[in-house]
């Protein structure tokens, strides 16, 4: 048996003429995410997509589908001839399948096609007539139904449906350009990756480590991580950069309340040329206010200076249980509390700034070779491609 599922994606059709382009990243993210799961036929018709799975498990294509950025929500519908008498049959079938006696209903239709003889409430009239002979029971209540029968009446096609399934909203990844995540192992971070993806953007992702302070299931679980993001996102390239160097460096050489501002400049400053390289026009951070010593509103404007990126935060306005909730929905909450060591942890001061200046930070700087230190980062640097 074939199943059809219409695809809505509201927020694409307000973006004017990006809508094409929008139009056509859906598709191909749809495409990819559905390879490997049912033989299915993947197309587009006036603003509408349609999935039809032809074999397979239909019920695992819906539950992808849900989870694609940039779909609002799918329903599994029927397809009838545009005539009324097939219209009513295929209503009529459809809609047995959740009647029961007593049970509110209403029917809505939608005429696109405006060649269709009958008008939209006519239409409503007479199917809604036709189930009320044929099912039992059926009650007609247009304004609190518990069931609905719609039906959208199409160039070719009449669609006819009575599911709605959400979808995760926002935009298809692809369209909003490419962000450098810089991904610890913590709860945050990966968080603020799925975000950056829910608004279209494509990723890649960074990573310090400090070998052999961090270890290999410390890496394993960021690539565990970039998986999940994956599932979400498509291809992701992690960056894994050697940063044992330069908190050598800052140990021997710095004050030691400094430190964590400097350790995440020197990170800022990685991360920026990094993006240059691979065309990333934002960084993207798990930082929330207020956390840490280095998520003060003081410490931040002070880190940020090194870079003229922007640097995205889009857990800004997230309590920390509100991150956590959506770490669970999106499955890398088990992952990030596996414990580890995360470079940041290691020698880390009592008690950090927590309201840097930035004149003593720059003063500090000077006991550095800034540039060696990126460049010798950059130079350690491994690439991986995580696919799901
Ligand atoms: P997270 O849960 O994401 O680790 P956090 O609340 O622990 O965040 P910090 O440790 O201050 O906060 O880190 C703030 C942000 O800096 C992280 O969200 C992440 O974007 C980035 N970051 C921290 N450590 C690393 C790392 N080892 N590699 C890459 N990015 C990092
Ligand atoms: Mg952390």
């Amino acid at each position: 048996m074939t199943t059809l599922f219409l695809i809505r994606y509201g927020e694409i059709a307000l973006k004017g003429k990006n809508r094409a382009f929008f139009e056509k990243t859906l598709l191909q993210n749809i495409k990819k995410a559905l390879r490997d799961l049912a033989p299915c036929r993947i197309y587009r018709t006036h603003g509408r997509h349609f999935v039809e799975v032809t074999e397979g498990d239909a019920t695992a294509v819906a539950k992808r589908l849900q989870e694609i950025f940039g779909i609002v929500s799918i329903s599994p519908v029927a397809v009838a001839d545009l005539s009324l008498e097939a219209i009513k049959a295929a209503a009529l079938e459809e809609f047995a399948k959740v009647a029961r006696p007593g049970i509110r209903f209403k029917v809505n239709t939608k005429r696109a096609n405006k060649q269709f003889p009958l008008n939209s409430m006519e239409v409503s009239a007479k199917v809604g007539a036709h189930l009320l002979k044929n099912l039992s029971g059926l009650v007609v209540d247009v304004h609190e139904p518990e069931a609905v029968l719609d039906m959208e009446i199409r160039e070719e096609k009449a669609f006819i449906y009575t599911e709605r399934l959400p979808g995760l909203g926002g935009l298809p990844v692809g369209v909003a350009g490419k962000g450098m995540l810089l991904l610890s192992g913590g709860i945050d971070s990966p968080v603020a990756g799925y975000l950056a993806l829910k608004r279209g953007v494509t990723l890649e992702a960074l990573h310090f480590h400090s070998p052999p302070f961090t270890s290999e299931r410390a890496k394993e679980k960021v690539i565990d991580l970039c998986r999940r993001l994956a599932y979400y996102g498509g291809k992701i390239n992690l960056h894994l950069v050697h940063f044992t160097e330069v908190q050598k460096e800052l140990r021997l050489k710095t004050p030691e309340r400094l430190m964590v501002t400097l350790m995440r400049r020197l990170m800022f400053r990685i991360a920026q040329r990094l993006a240059e390289k691979r065309g990333a026009l934002a960084l993207i951070t798990g930082e929330s206010l207020g956390q840490v010593a280095s998520q003060t509103m003081e410490s931040m404007n002070v880190i940020e200076r090194v870079t003229y990126l922007p640097v995205l935060r889009p857990l800004i306005g997230m309590d920390k249980h509100e991150i956590i909730a959506l770490a669970q929905k999106i499955e890398t909450y088990p992952i990030s509390i596996r414990p580890y060591e995360d470079c940041c942890t290691l020698f880390l001061p009592d008690f950090p700034a927590t309201r840097p200046r930035l004149q003593q930070v720059e003063e500090a700087e000077k006991a550095l070779d800034i540039e060696a230190l990126v460049a010798g980062c950059l130079e350690k640097t491994e690439v991986l491609t995580i696919e799901l």
